[in-house]
């Protein structure tokens, strides 16, 4: 695969948002919007080594996990599940939100802040696996070696073997 089809998929990867303007005098610039309750996200070391990335593989295999990292480079797990307290796009518990939800700004979020809301985007370990390909090419050495039968992906279609994580022993 060439390096503009790699970009090309990592870009494609990017989440496609209705963009907005804000209108200073909209008492209600959330109308209809629930972007940043549908999430959490968790900030992450940055990864460097090969271990660092296996742990990001072992993240992205996970149902509703995903990874992105911001236009300054700090790297989040995002954890795709809606705030229990909302309902048809509105706050439950309004008055008494926590602060965190408080001090998010509109002037900043997927909505209507220009521009991309995240640098990258990883859905899946096939998508981290591209991105180290292309930024990260002796980790990307290295991880060969580490994974002699191929990459952590979603889409194996070996045998499956019995999970060796966390195996509980009977008495
Ligand atoms: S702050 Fe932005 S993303 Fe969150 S609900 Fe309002 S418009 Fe949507
Ligand atoms: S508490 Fe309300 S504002 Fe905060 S995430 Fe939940 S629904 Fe959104």
């Amino acid at each position: 695969m060439s390096v503009s089809m790699l970009v090309d998929r990592l870009t494609q990867s990017l989440p496609v948002l209705e963009k907005r303007t804000l209108d200073p005098n909209d008492p209600n610039p959330c109308r209809g919007c629930s972007d940043c309750c549908e999430y959490i996200a968790i900030p992450i070391s940055r990864p460097r080594s090969k271990s660092d990335f296996d742990e990001l593989f072992w993240y992205l295999l996970h149902q509703n996990i995903w990874i992105f990292v911001d236009d300054e480079n700090d790297w989040f797990v995002q954890v795709n599940t809606p705030c229990s307290a909302l309902s048809e796009h509105r706050c439950g518990v309004y008055r008494r939100r926590p602060h965190l939800c408080r001090e998010y700004s509109v002037e900043e979020c997927t909505t209507y802040a220009p521009g991309d809301p995240d640098k990258y985007l990883f859905k899946s370990p096939d998508d981290l696996r591209e991105f180290v390909k292309l930024h990260r090419p002796k980790t990307y050495a290295r991880l060969v070696k580490h994974y002699p039968d191929g990459f952590p992906t979603k889409s194996d279609n070996s045998t499956p073997a019995p999970s060796t994580a966390r195996s509980v022993q009977s008495a």
